[in-house]
């Protein structure tokens, strides 16, 4: 897997993947701890793409 997180489009710290209490993957910033989305997703490749998706839209 080569694809790579962009930083956190509120505070520019780096973001990371973590696991939810529901074993869903998702993606976080260590700072504000803002998510990509509330739910999480099954795939990690998924996780990845709804966080970088959600940095570029705003
Ligand atoms: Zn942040």
């Amino acid at each position: 897997m080569n694809k790579e997180l962009k930083p956190c489009p509120f505070c520019g710290k780096n973001a990371e993947i973590g696991i939810a209490f529901n074993a869903l993957y998702i993606v976080e910033c260590q700072n504000c701890f803002c998510r990509a989305n509330i739910g999480g997703y099954d795939n990690i490749e998924k996780a990845i793409e709804a966080w970088n998706r959600r940095v570029c839209n705003e």
